[in-house]
Order: structure tokens, then C-alpha cells, then sequence
């Protein structure tokens, strides 16, 4: 039984009716960049999250982007990041001409690490980037913490973590300066489509915010700030509108089939490293699985045999921040990010989508637990 890593056509095929009736009501209108759909989805986003603004944007990479230049962060200034994540975390430093510093992370949560965030600081740190890898939130209140000691702005990178929440129950994306989050398909929220979100509790961030959005436009034609076009497009509004009320429902799929994986793991004693929730047995959603992240130290010959099964796995990522070669040029050195290059040879991500039935989830377990016996672990 082939086991995809995700199977978007599910989700559609359960909401159909009412996201063609969504696009239409869009065609129909002929507003198709931001408007009234945008609109009404930044009202119901900023209920979901708990934050005062939300700002629809054109994808996640531009919400980081639009959160440097809403710092005019630039050439001499650094960033604090980690040094295990996603590309874009860092590439926004760099497109605005700014230095990215990269920070070691925590074994166990995959999220950087606060007291490698706090020597790292020096007099030109403008920002730290912390990163929510994977649904789980990171150690935020440390972070902000720290951040407010130095008066730095806190701008969470939550592309991977929407509705994930802190112990206390507060959304990440609501805690620091401002939240980026991304709908790129395969996020817990996706869009037909690129799009994303920035998100802050600052009246003036706000403003500006909206203004970069659109060129740094205000009034019509007068540019006081430079901005770009940034904005989310009302199609992606309101397919994104229809979805938003059934993502905690899958968030708990997603939940369930992570619990169904721990146990029968467990159960069968295999040997891969499991992911641990930092704040378990809390009651929240501390982590919302857009990942769930096995580690291997056989992962290379593993997930070519879990392929051949036709069982879909993904390495997320495969290569840390500080051995990229278009970071070379910053003269870093590989022995300061022990953890990340180890996650980076070992991680492995497998299906967690919330569709899947028990019966796939126990093939893909039983799969991975028969090569383990047969190549001698
Ligand atoms: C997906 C992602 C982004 C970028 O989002 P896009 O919408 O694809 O531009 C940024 N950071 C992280 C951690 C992500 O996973």
C-alpha cells in the first residue's frame, strides 16, 4: 500500500463544494487582490491568533522580507538565527544586504537554542529570527526575554506553526514584535498558492507594515517608505477563509497520528529517535505536527528502502545554514553547530498528514521496523 507523504487531493475533495463556491464568488466580484476577502481574513486570523493586526501578504518569504524592512535593517547591521531551518529564515537578512548569524539549536525540540541566542548578541544585533521547526514553538517567553534586555525586536518565523501555542496557551506568531507565517501548500493552512501572513500586536508596526505591502504607498502615488508588492491575492483569501475554521480539527489528526506513531514505535521497540513535544502532557497545541521528524543514524539507506516500499519520506533539512555555499563567504566554522549538523545527517520526515488511516500509519511503522531487523541495527 503506497503511503504518500502528503495528499492535498483529500482535503479538496472534502471541501470541494465550498471552495469552488469561494473561487466564484471571486470571479463573480472581479476583485481579485486584496478587497473584501483579504479583509475578512485578517479579521478572523487576528480572533484565531490572538493578535491585533494581521496583514495578508504574498507568501511567507515576504513576510520575513517586509519584517526587515519595516526595521530598515540593512548592511552592518546582524540578525540572530538559527542555524537549522528553512532557507528563507536567512535569506531575507541577506536581500536586505544585513549580516545573518547563525545559532546552534536544541537536540531535543530542533529550535534554537536561548542561551547560544544571548552570547551571540553584540552591539549591532537588530533582530532575532527565532523559528518554530516543524509545528513546535520554541522556547518564545526566553527569547523575548532576551530580546527585551537589549531592546531588540523579536520577529517569529511561525511559517511552519500556525495555531501552535505556548504552554500557557497564547499562539505563537502573537508573542514577539511581529509573526511571519507562510500558506505555501504543504503548511497546516495552505493556500491554492503562495501566500502569508505578518502578524503584531504594534499600532505603528501595523501601519508600516501595510504600507510596505503596497510599494510604501500613502496616499495614492506619494511613497514615504520603500515597500514593494507584497500583496495576497482575494482568490487565496478566500479558499484560505473556507479552511480556516476546520484547522484545529487537523491539527488533532495530526495529533492522533503522532500519538498512533509514538506508541507503535514503542511498542515494537524500533529504534529510530522519536520527536518529543517540549511541553508534554500539557493539554494545548504546543506542537501542531506540519513535521513529524524521526532521526536515524542509518537515515540515507532507510529512506531509499521506505521509497522503494512506495512510503513517502523527506529530509527537512538536509544541509544547515552555515555549510551552504552561498554562506561561505562569511568564514564560519562548522565545529560551532555540533547539533545542527548532526540533525542535518539524521533527520527524516514522515507521512503526518491527517487523512491517513491507522492501517497506513501501521504500515509505515512496520516498514521501517522490518529494515531495521533485517540490516542488523
Ligand atoms: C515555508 C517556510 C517559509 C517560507 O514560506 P513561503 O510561503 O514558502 O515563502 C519560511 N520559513 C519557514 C521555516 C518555512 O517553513
Amino acid at each position: 500500500m503506497p503511503v504518500p507523504l502528503l495528499d492535498l487531493k483529500i482535503q479538496y475533495q472534502t471541501l470541494k463544494p465550498e471552495i469552488d463556491a469561494a473561487l466564484m464568488r471571486v470571479a463573480e466580484s472581479q476583485v481579485s487582490i486584496l478587497g473584501p476577502e483579504v479583509d475578512a481574513l485578517e479579521r478572523e486570523l487576528e480572533a484565531y491568533l490572538g493578535v491585533k493586526h494581521a496583514i495578508g501578504v504574498s507568501s511567507g518569504t515576504d513576510a520575513l522580507l517586509m519584517a526587515m524592512m519595516a526595521y530598515n535593517i540593512g548592511p552592518g547591521d546582524e540578525v540572530l538565527m538559527p542555524s537549522f531551518s528553512f532557507f528563507a529564515t536567512a535569506g531575507c537578512v541577506s536581500r536586505v544586504g544585513a549580516t545573518p548569524v547563525f545559532v546552534d539549536v536544541d537536540p531535543v525540540s530542533f529550535n534554537v537554542d536561548p542561551e547560544l541566542v544571548r552570547r551571540a548578541i553584540t552591539p549591532r544585533t537588530r533582530a532575532i529570527i527565532p523559528v518554530h521547526l516543524f509545528g513546535q514553538a520554541a522556547d518564545i517567553d526566553a527569547i523575548v526575554a532576551i530580546g527585551k534586555e537589549h531592546n531588540i525586536p523579536v520577529i517569529e518565523d511561525a511559517a511552519q506553526a500556525i495555531g501552535t501555542q505556548t504552554a500557557d496557551g497564547r499562539r505563537v506568531g502573537s508573542i514577539g514584535e511581529i509573526g511571519c507565517f507562510s500558506f505555501y501548500p504543504t503548511k497546516n493552512l495552505g493556500a491554492l498558492g503562495d501566500g502569508g501572513l505578518v502578524t503584531t500586536n504594534d499600532d505603528d508596526l501595523n501601519i508600516r507594515l501595510r504600507q510596505i505591502r503596497n510599494h510604501g504607498m500613502e496616499p495614492r502615488y506619494y511613497h514615504k517608505i520603500m515597500g514593494g508588492n507584497f500583496r495576497l491575492d482575494a482568490m487565496q483569501g478566500a479558499i484560505l477563509r473556507v479552511k480556516l475554521p476546520h484547522l484545529a480539527g487537523w491539527h488533532a489528526g495530526r495529533r492522533r497520528n503522532a500519538a498512533l506513531y509514538t506508541n507503535l514505535f514503542r511498542e515494537a521497540g524500533a529504534s529510530v529517535l522519536l520527536p518529543t513535544s517540549v511541553y508534554a502532557g500539557t493539554s494545548v497545541d504546543s506542537h501542531i505536527f506540519n513535521q513529524y521528524t524521526i532521526r536515524s543514524t542509518r537515515r540515507d539507506e532507510l529512506r531509499a528502502h521506505l521509497q522503494a516500499q512506495g512510503i513517502g519520506a523527506e529530509i527537512y533539512y538536509p544541509v544547515p545554514f552555515h555549510r551552504q555555499e552561498c554562506f561561505h563567504s562569511l568564514g564560519l566554522n562548522d565545529a560551532d553547530f555540533p547539533v545542527s549538523n548532526e540533525l542535518a545527517e539524521s533527520v527524516m520526515s514522515i507521512p503526518i498528514y491527517p487523512e491517513l488511516t491507522e492501517a497506513q500509519i501501521g504500515e509505515v511503522v512496520e516498514t521501517i521496523v522490518a529494515f531495521e531487523r533485517t540490516s542488523a541495527f
